[in-house]
């Protein structure tokens, strides 16, 4: 049998990904495709809505008395409706979308004991790679290599920094030693503002329809190295998302992360 899939968010950028590929895969059956109830495309199709072929299941603001596993990519403010839902269905959940807060990591960290979740401020192979690479490259160079992280992403983004440079600082911190987040700075400006030692720069861009390009800066006096990860499509990010929930409809609650679906943790 095929995992019921429930998608939230489901008319924005990703989730007409999600909703996409999961069609196409044919590896789940879509159950519901959830979004804010005042959605323009409230009632419609919501494979049609998503650029695909007919779905036969309608854009609504409920979510599904049965399922198997929920995927949200929406906005901060609706998880906790997500997490709630999951946790008194027994439904599996992969949250992908960032900007949460201290809270809602709580509230998270608490239901990770009722059901299986999966929190990713970013669903790719080759940054996943780098999450894990970061702490080690910053461990081997040592501290008179001075951090620099920028992303870059469109210019419909809300929060910033992103979620993904977050977890690259936070694991070149837990590497290192440095407090996490006081150590971060954000942006530079002013007439007082040189470096200080033991600090990590963190910039964020946001241009036109950049899907997402991060860089992790290393320089010290004489030389640089630079790891840079770039997405060329959504679809990367879409893709990373079901194999997580196709991996999590089998396991036992907890909190996992991506390391875990790759294997590189
Ligand atoms: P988007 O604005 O295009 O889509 C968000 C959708 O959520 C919108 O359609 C919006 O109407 C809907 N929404 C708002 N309130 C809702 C509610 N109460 N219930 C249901 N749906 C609701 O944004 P996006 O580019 O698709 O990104 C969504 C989130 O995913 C962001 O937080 C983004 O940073 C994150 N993201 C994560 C990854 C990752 O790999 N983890 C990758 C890309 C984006």
């Amino acid at each position: 049998m095929r995992p019921k899939l429930v998608v939230v968010g489901a008319a924005g950028r990703m989730g007409k990904r999600i909703l996409s590929l999961a069609a196409d895969a044919g590896q789940f059956d879509v159950v519901a495709a959830v979004e804010r109830r005042d959605h323009p495309d409230i009632g419609k199709d919501a494979g049609l809505v998503a650029g695909a072929k007919r779905m036969n299941v309608k854009l609504g603001s409920a979510y599904p008395a049965a399922a198997d596993v929920a995927v949200d990519f929406s906005q901060p403010a609706a998880t906790d409706k997500t997490t709630d839902y999951c946790t008194e269905n027994s439904v599996a959940l992969v949250l992908g979308t960032t900007g949460l807060g201290d809270q809602q990591r709580a509230k998270l960290k608490a239901a990770s004991e009722r059901i299986p979740i999966i929190v990713a401020s970013n669903m790719s192979v080759g940054m996943n790679v780098l999450f894990s690479l970061v702490g080690k490259v910053a461990t081997m160079l040592g501290e008179e290599y001075d951090v620099e992280i920028i992303e870059q992403h469109h210019r419909f983004k809300k929060d910033a920094p992103s979620g993904t440079a977050l977890t690259l600082a936070e694991n070149i911190c837990k590497a290192t030693g440095q407090d996490f987040p006081e150590s971060l700075i954000h942006g530079r400006s002013g007439k007082d503002a040189a470096r200080q030692k033991g600090t990590i720069g963190v910039h964020a861009i946001r241009a036109g329809d950049i899907t997402g390009i991060h860089s992790v800066t290393f320089g010290t006096l004489g030389e640089t190295v630079t790891l840079r990860h770039t997405v060329q499509s959504r679809d990367t990010f879409a893709r990373g998302a079901l194999r997580a929930a196709n991996w999590l409809v089998r396991k036992k609650p907890a909190l996992y992360s991506m390391a875990d679906v790759l294997g590189i943790s």
